[in-house]
């Protein structure tokens, strides 16, 4: 196997566009080139080269359990030696889907299959079928995978119709979506008076985690709840981010907020592609085989990642970590805004739980725009500073870090320790 990363990187090049196959990876925003991993374990990551890593993105946040848990290692063996596909029903694809409306009540039908973004996807169709209306709502700056029509955000101003984010997608496509700030619920609340009938799903992220951490405000989700359940319009959670990490039930158990569907992913699939949509019972009955709403998948309910999803579920069930995790969240937020305070960066950290950003801004960040005051350049210093010392954080201003129970108060330590001295130099360059 090739070790020399610079020629990796050259290779991987040649082949993959922007030599990955996932952008964010590249490194792009921050400059430089990605190494190459080797192997993961706990919450260390090694690259081909033998240097270690203490990892803050933990597989963009489906690794709750870190790297390798033994637990997940023995199911997944295994499950491997009894055939790793059958495109037939298994028991455990009913236990996995017990296990996960245990944790989301709101969940009384669910389908399983094979990304976040088949989810979203998915859900969207069905509440369009359910309804039989077309529009949608999105908010700016909220991700939810990379189906065309969710693939807008917004020009500028208020409520503005979607234009396409990304080449290849019509306008045609998006034309049905209607892009809102995120946190508003005055600009909401007006658009639902003014199309409320013909809206047929407003979708969510109900802590935005995809343009850096943004918890909602509160009067914004009860304003969500109540418009939707007013005009008979599907309220939407992507909890493919939150779900299992904020709490064992989400955002919508954090909060007490109990959306129509509810889309999962990431900790769900236990670091396989695993992913799941489901709602009320008369919602999910439009779904093929008992509907019109055409939705399959191969692989979808694949054993291998079921068996690692359900040995995720049964290890948070048993330990509950949430507190605990809450508390090293905690700790690393007050660290690291300590560490910029000493020579005077401005930087405000949002944090719920294990998922945090820390944005280059003096000023609170609670949507799409406030995030994109962000000083990216500042970013890119503290980012490339910091793993020169070891740790990884996301290669970009506008993602989350993840925190997982393998994170112990040694690496919390070092990476606070690091901080300081990254902080340092980020005061060369802006200050
Ligand atoms: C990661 C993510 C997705 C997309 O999931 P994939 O598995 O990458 O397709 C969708 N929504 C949210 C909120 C996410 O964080």
């Amino acid at each position: 196997m090739e070790r020399n990363q610079d020629q990796l990187w050259e290779r991987a090049q040649q082949l993959l566009p922007g030599g990955v196959n996932s952008p964010v990876r590249s490194f792009r925003s921050v400059g430089g080139q990605p190494f190459f991993v080797d192997r993961g374990q706990g919450c260390y990551l090694w690259d081909v080269e033998g240097n270690r890593f203490i990892d803050y993105v933990c597989s963009w946040g489906a690794l709750l359990l870190g790297h390798s848990h033994p637990r997940i290692v023995t199911a997944v063996q295994a499950a491997v030696e009894r055939g790793t596909s059958y495109g037939a029903p298994t028991p455990l694809e009913v236990a996995l889907a017990e296990k996960i409306q245990e944790a989301f009540p709101t969940m009384e039908r669910i389908r399983l299959v094979n990304s976040g973004t088949e989810a979203t996807m998915s859900a969207l169709r069905v509440a369009r079928g359910y309804t039989g209306r077309d529009k949608v709502i999105k908010f700016i700056g909220c991700y939810h995978g990379h189906a065309d029509y969710l693939l807008a955000k917004a020009g500028s101003g208020a409520t503005t119709f979607g234009v396409p984010d990304s080449a290849g997608v019509p306008p045609s496509l998006t034309q049905d979506l209607i892009l809102l700030p995120f946190n508003d619920a005055g600009a909401f609340q007006r658009t639902m008076d003014q199309w409320g009938d013909h809206i047929a799903a407003v979708i969510v992220e109900p802590i935005a985690g995809n343009m850096g951490v943004i918890p909602p405000k509160w009067d914004f989700l009860v304003a969500l709840r109540s418009e939707t359940k007013k005009h008979g319009t599907v309220l939407i959670f992507d909890e493919v981010m939150t779900g299992f990490r904020v709490a064992y039930g989400g955002a919508q158990a954090l909060y007490g907020i109990q959306p129509d569907m509810t889309c999962l992913g990431k900790i769900v699939g236990g670091g396989f592609p695993l992913a799941a949509y489901g709602g009320r019972k008369e919602i999910m009955q439009v779904v093929a085989p008992l509907g019109p709403v055409y939705q399959a998948g191969t692989l979808s309910g694949n054993p291998v990642a079921v068996t690692a999803g359900l040995a995720t579920l049964q290890f948070l069930q048993e330990t509950h970590p949430y507190g605990e995790l809450d508390e090293k969240g905690r700790w690393l937020q007050e660290a690291l805004q300590s560490a910029a305070q000493k020579v005077r960066i401005p930087v405000q950290i949002n944090r719920v739980g294990s998922m945090m950003t820390l944005f280059f801004t003096d000023q609170p960040v609670t949507d799409y725009e406030s995030a994109m005051r962000a000083n990216t350049r500042a970013f890119a210093a503290f980012f490339h500073a910091m793993l020169e010392m070891g740790i990884f954080l996301p290669p970009s201003q506008f993602e989350a870090l993840f925190l997982s129970i393998a994170h112990g108060s040694e690496e919390l330590e070092k990476t606070a320790d690091a901080a300081e001295k990254a902080f340092e130099k980020v005061a060369l360059l802006i200050n």
